[in-house]
């Protein structure tokens, strides 16, 4: 085991919005503080990748930004996150919805055409994707503060103080040391992944355990092409299907191009585990040419994550089950040695937007408030 790589007055565990936010909030009140995150890469359910080379004669290419996790926001009512948006000066777009969707009900007939329907509230994109809002938070922090491919274990209290034990990809265990600790990672995973010494209380855990992590059973597939060439035939890209395997599609365009297609798959979890997954991709592609032409099965490029499959998101009981959003659980323990030391800032403890990127701001703030007054 490597000594101790850091200690700090508080850790945060998680790189996610959460996790960033807290980070920012951290260093504007002058609070020392490290960050554990068990990927390479920031931004957790947030994952925008760049635009292929095939499409590189768009401006936009170098921006990336195709969302594979979230794609919206509601600036109408999510002030907070829209006042970020603005103070990081990203470009914020309407999902694009003009035109008639696609509506497929049943194997016999092709599908049909109905008219489509604005969302209310409007919904919102970021230029760049939501992988912008990460990048925005990360510009604001010391780079040298961030830990990249730390798993933390275990958290132990010794001596007053609070020990991380977290290991690499290579299996080296590095011990991280802190007096308070952010848990920026969601309620049921950090109740199934982490152990605690001394053992939380029992109540706390399960209720913990009983929170579904907001969209961690969904899995996204998204079709890349030159020109939104279904706008041209006055669709709005909108699409849902009771065939599968896409269940819900949407354009995902990016504002100056490429154009492009995203779906929710609509098999569970456990059934997309028997499909390799080439074979879902071309189901995936096929089911596309079927609802909006020819055209629609030939992309230049596709992607495909499966957020079930994913153990820094999702555990066995997300893949079982999906679920709506449910009230916050407690995010700190109220009495017992943890008390005052640690506290759940993930999105699903926000009480107004659980699950939401929004909700992962509120909990921060309410994380970062809680633990600089006691
Ligand atoms: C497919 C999909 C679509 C979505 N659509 C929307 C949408 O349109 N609008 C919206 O508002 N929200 C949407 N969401 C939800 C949104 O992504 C989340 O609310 C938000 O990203 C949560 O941020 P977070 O920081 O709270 O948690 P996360 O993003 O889950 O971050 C947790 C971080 O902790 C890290 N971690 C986990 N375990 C450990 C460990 N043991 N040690 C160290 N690090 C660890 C993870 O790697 C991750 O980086 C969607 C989510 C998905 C998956």
């Amino acid at each position: 085991m490597k000594a101790s790589a850091a200690s700090a007055e508080c850790v945060i565990v998680g790189g996610g919005v959460s996790g960033l936010y807290a980070a920012r909030l951290l260093t504007k009140l002058g609070i020392d503080w490290c960050l554990l995150e068990g990927r390479k890469t920031a931004g957790g359910r947030i994952l925008s990748p760049a635009a292929p080379q095939a499409t590189a004669s768009h401006r936009s290419v170098r921006r990336g930004g195709f969302d594979l996790g979230p794609s919206w926001y509601w600036p109408e009512y999510q002030s907070d996150l829209a006042r970020l948006v603005e103070h990081l000066r990203l470009e914020a777009f309407p999902q694009f919805e003009l035109g008639d969707m696609v509506v497929e009900r049943a194997a016999a007939g092709s599908p049909s055409r109905l008219p489509g329907y604005r969302s209310v509230p409007q919904s919102w994109r970021l230029a760049g994707g939501m992988g912008a809002l990460v990048e925005g938070l990360r510009g604001g922090l010391d780079a040298e503060r961030i830990h990249f491919g730390q798993v933390v274990r275990r958290l132990e209290i010794h001596a007053g103080q609070i020990l991380l034990i977290a290991r690499d990809e290579r299996g080296e265990t590095t011990l991280w040391q802190g007096n308070k600790v952010l848990l920026a990672l969601p309620p049921r995973l950090a109740a199934q992944s982490l152990v605690f010494e001394p053992a939380l209380a029992e109540p706390l855990l399960s209720d913990w355990s009983a929170v579904p992590t907001w969209m961690a059973p969904q899995a996204k597939y998204l079709a890349v092409y030159e020109k939104p060439f279904w706008r041209e035939q006055g669709l709005s890209g909108e699409a849902r299907s009771a065939l599968g395997p896409l269940q819900e599609i949407h354009d995902a365009s990016l504002p100056d191009g490429p154009a492009a297609l995203f779906g929710f798959l609509g098999m569970s979890a456990r059934d997309r585990r028997r499909w390799p997954e080439s074979d879902l991709l071309d189901a995936c592609r096929e089911h596309l040419g079927r609802l909006f032409g020819a055209p629609a099965a030939a992309p230049l490029a596709q992607f495909y994550k499966d957020w079930a499959m994913d153990p820094l998101t999702a555990t066995a009981t997300d893949a079982d089950t999906i679920a709506d959003h449910v009230p916050a659980p407690s995010a700190a323990p109220d009495v017992g040695p943890w008390a005052g030391r640690i506290q759940g800032i993930a999105s699903e403890w926000a009480k107004e937007y659980p699950g939401y990127i929004a909700g992962a701001l509120e909990s921060a703030t309410v994380g970062v408030r809680s633990i600089s007054r006691s």
